[in-house]
């Protein structure tokens, strides 16, 4: 790319930024499905710009794994392989009841109010969104009680990995009330100071999400085989 100081140059930074904070959007929200394949020129046309600002926020898009890159400028959106959903949930199954347990330690009666103010958010109607975020900002909240800025900031990451995921899986008007008695659960433990039993109630908690959320995607059929044997080791047996 040439140093121009054109005013085409100066404004195509900012024009791949709104692609690609469109995209990135779209695709966390499952707006566009996941496997989609996309193209360049395609692209263009529907935000009416070149192709070259649409490449680049297609780089990123890819850096951030959530696109492939394919041959003659084609994409596709990220599948949702049952590898990824193993290893985000495995993760979340580790560090979720480790913060629990640290913010029965923890947390302060301030905290403790925090925690029950996000519980109850779960008693008004909320779209699919709106109860991601509710549920991001409890369990972030708790891991923010175990005052470990890694820990932290691992649940963050995870909580915007499931977000796609959590897309399709969640009946919310299924879900909504028993979400709910395990949260006020896991608060009731925190606030009692046994790490014990909010490690508990929170790896059930978890385990149940899991359960959950594998069957819904299968249910869909976002869990295909194909998806899974791409991400399998068994495919080197073929070579
Ligand atoms: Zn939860």
């Amino acid at each position: 790319m040439s140093l121009d100081n054109s005013p085409a140059a100066a404004a195509q930074a900012p024009v791949s930024e709104r692609i690609y904070a469109a995209l990135r959007q779209e695709i966390m929200r499952c707006e566009i499905a996941p496997g989609t394949t996309l193209d360049a020129a395609a692209i263009a046309r529907r935000y009416d710009v070149s192709k070259t600002p649409v490449r680049d926020a297609m780089q990123k898009l890819a850096a951030d794994g959530l696109i492939a890159i394919l041959p003659r400028s084609g994409y596709r959106v990220a599948p949702i392989t049952f590898q990824a959903v193993h290893e985000i949930l495995d993760l979340r199954a580790a560090i979720g009841p480790h913060a629990a347990r640290q913010a029965a330690r923890y947390a302060t009666p301030a905290d403790i109010a925090e925690l029950r103010a996000i519980v109850r958010e779960y008693a008004a109607p909320l779209d699919v969104g709106a109860m991601q975020q509710v549920a991001r900002r409890f369990h972030v909240a708790i891991a923010r009680c175990s005052r470990n800025k890694r820990v932290i900031a691992l649940s963050e990451n995870l909580f915007d990995e499931l977000e796609r995921l959590l897309r399709f899986a969640i009946d919310f008007s299924v879900k909504a009330g028993e979400h709910s008695d395990e949260h006020t659960a896991l608060v009731d433990a925190i606030e009692a100071g046994d790490g014990e039993r909010a490690a508990a109630i929170e790896t059930a908690h978890i385990r149940h999400a899991r359960e959950f959320l594998i069957e819904r995607l299968m249910t869909l059929g976002y869990l295909s085989e194909s998806e899974i044997r791409l991400g399998s080791p068994k495919r080197s047996m073929l070579a």
